[in-house]
């Protein structure tokens, strides 16, 4: 989220979380840019008035850059003019100010919704399936239940199956930048969804390897 008004940020942050997204916040133009092209995000909320480079102009710079994720824009006016600039600026949406945390959620799932999606939405791995439109979880036929975090973490790690993924992949893909790197979270979870997992009489799909990271693999591992 690029937006320089702290109590808004803080506020909206606040929703999202609660709804278990990870939020960033870049609190100028610039920042947001930096931020948006040395992230793997997912959707960017970006207010039009901005120090530095305002909203528009970040909107165009990203997406000259070639980034693709949804963007939606928050304007502090209705007029028409200022909501087409936007969109041919390359927004996707864009909400005005001031607006309902529901309304928010509700255009952030919807552009969530129309990203490319895997053309099945189930990942199977070896007894393992995971449907990620539905986020529901089975392993050898069983349901898993899963919290929304270990969900993340798991989907996380198959999407990317068979490849070792460092902690900070991890934690940038499902925690945000408030993740802690000294903290064991990362471990604990890891931990939480072997048990749900990789229970007695399956095979083991969730390794570590020390120093390096997780993967999620049903191939030999050594
Ligand atoms: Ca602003």
């Amino acid at each position: 989220m690029v937006e320089d008004e702290e109590d808004t940020a803080k506020t909206l942050a606040k929703g999202l979380r609660q709804e278990f997204y990870a939020v960033d916040i870049a609190a100028d133009g610039q920042a947001g840019i930096d931020k948006a092209l040395s992230h793997l995000y997912d959707l960017l909320i970006l207010d039009v008035r901005l120090p530095i480079k305002d909203g528009r102009v970040v909107c165009q710079e990203l997406r000259q850059a070639g980034l693709q994720i949804p963007i939606l824009m928050l304007t502090a006016s209705s007029a028409v003019n200022d909501r087409i600039k936007g969109l041919d600026a390359g927004a996707d949406d864009y909400l005005v100010k001031p607006f309902d945390i529901g309304e928010l959620l509700a255009r952030v799932r919807a552009l969530l919704r129309r990203k490319p999606l895997l053309p099945d939405p189930t990942i199977r791995i070896d007894t393992l399936e995971i449907n990620t439109r539905s986020r529901t979880v089975s392993r050898d036929g069983q349901a898993v239940r899963l919290t929304a975090k270990e969900y993340a973490l798991l989907e996380c790690l198959a999407r990317d199956a068979d490849t070792m993924l460092n902690r900070e992949t991890i934690s940038e893909r499902v925690w945000d930048e408030t993740y802690d790197p000294f903290s064991n979270l990362i471990e604990e979870y890891i931990k939480r969804l072997r048990k749900k997992i990789d229970f007695a009489g399956t095979k083991p799909l969730i390794r570590a390897r020390r120093g390096e990271g997780y993967i999620l693999t049903a191939k030999d591992f050594a």
